[in-house]
């Protein structure tokens, strides 16, 4: 369903935009549109039958006015340097826009984490380290997970990076399995942190959420705890999910007419996250064409895959009967996509706004990890649901005043916040 568009010129076509309206200053504007450093590096891997294969890594800091550069890392086989500008710009709009103390950064290998074995992968991470230890850190740039990376990985950098710089560094890189670092909460932190947003925009819209449907595209982290999030918090019913089958090479929705149970699929998905056709379909499951789940008469949709989901080919498909779209992922909707929301009055929560309980929670984990002290999961999930519920009304507040489009009303937040850092620190 991706079509072509760079994430890249995306990213900076929406920022472009509000600068526009922000009338922000030229120069201003060229610091913010581009990262401050990009890191494009080799990553020679010793694989199982002894011959060594070369991965190609990045990492981009976009920008650290704010605090050290935060974002994680994906191992995707179609990664480019265009796609981890993208989202290391978002990065910054997202810390700022939830109003933690950090920067924005993004880091990417180009490979199928799924072919790889757990020997390899551990290589591949501690390899990813060692290139860039000099340049990441708790005060410079503090790594994460994302698409196709893990906790277990995260715990194997942590050490390398450790090992190398001759010091247990927890607060190197977020997202460590508990026991070695992790947080509590941090696992559910970015599905159930939409749907905090989804709680407060059905609140603002008027919505009786136990009576609201859900069609969720994807189903891994993101999507399998929003999912949860959306049937244990809100009471609503989730009809699908979508998910890549890595056997067949395409996606299919698993759809349920009186709703999915997500504990079950997860139940049945394996270690590469595709789930088990037949036990869904003996379940009561029914297995539809990938793009399905864009398709159905719901009320709300959660895009919580990757970016350049909903574009202007596929827009047309989304039912009359949608009133919001709680953006997951990062970048799921196009810029043309996004005009035919405003014409049709659709409540977008921008990715950025919408999937920030990641980074708020990975914050929460750098905190604990600094003072060497951690918090149940009651208190971290109260401290996340409170940051996300300031920073929803934040932006809705910026929008009602301003009278713009959540996405430009969240740009126009998190914009303010980190020019005001750069001028507090006479940058410009
Ligand atoms: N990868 C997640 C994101 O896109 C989390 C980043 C982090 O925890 O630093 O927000």
């Amino acid at each position: 369903m991706a079509s072509n568009i760079n994430a890249f010129e995306m990213a900076q076509r929406q920022f472009d935009g509000v600068a526009d309206l922000l009338k922000l200053d030229p120069q201003v504007r060229e610091i913010l549109r581009w990262p401050l450093r990009e890191y494009s590096f080799r990553i020679p891997v010793r694989m199982d039958d002894g011959t060594i294969k070369v991965f190609q890594g990045f990492r981009v800091q976009h920008n650290d006015a704010r605090g050290p550069n935060k974002g994680g890392i994906r191992f995707h086989p179609a990664e480019t340097l265009d796609t981890v500008r993208a989202l290391a710009t978002w990065m910054t709009w997202k810390c700022a826009v939830a109003d933690i103390p950090l920067g924005g950064g993004k880091g990417g290998v180009i490979c199928d984490p799924a072919t790889l074995s757990v020997g390899e992968k551990e290589r591949l991470c501690r390899g990813w380290v060692q290139q860039m230890w000099k340049n990441i850190g708790p005060r410079q740039d503090v790594p994460a997970p994302d698409v196709g990376t893990t906790p277990q990985m995260m715990g194997w950098m942590m050490d390398e990076y450790s090992r190398l710089s001759g010091e247990y560094t927890p607060g190197v890189i977020t997202g460590k399995p508990l026991g070695g670092g992790g947080s509590l909460g941090r696992t559910e932190a970015t599905g159930f942190g939409v749907i905090y947003t989804v709680r407060e925009a059905m609140k603002h819209l008027g919505l009786d959420s136990s009576k609201c449907t859900a069609s969720i595209q994807g189903f891994g982290n993101v999507a399998q705890y929003a999912a949860i999030g959306f049937i244990e918090f809100l009471k609503g019913k989730v009809v699908c999910v979508s998910c890549y089958d890595r056997e067949d090479k395409t996606s299919y929705t698993y759809y349920k007419a009186d709703g999915v149970d997500p504990r079950f699929l997860m139940s049945i998905t394996d270690q590469y996250g595709s789930i088990d056709k037949a036990k869904a379909k003996a379940a009561g499951y029914t297995i539809e064409a990938g793009d399905a789940w864009l398709t159905k008469e719901v009320d709300v949709l959660i895009p919580a895959a990757i970016e350049n989901q909903i574009t202007a080919e596929n827009v047309d498909k989304i039912s009359s009967k949608v009133k919001i779209v709680a953006e997951g992922a990062n970048g799921p909707v196009t810029p043309e996509a996004d005009e035919v929301f405003k014409k049709r009055g659709i409540f977008d929560i921008p990715d950025f706004l919408c999937n920030a309980g990641g980074v708020t929670c990975s914050y929460f984990e750098g905190v604990q990890n600094d003072m060497n002290f951690y918090w149940t999961k009651e208190e971290v999930l109260e401290k996340l649901d409170t940051k996300m519920t300031q920073a929803f009304h934040g932006v809705l507040e910026m929008s009602q005043k301003e009278k713009v489009y959540m996405r430009d009303a969240a740009y126009m937040v998190a914009i303010a916040r980190v020019v005001k850092a750069m001028e507090l620190r006479g940058w410009i």
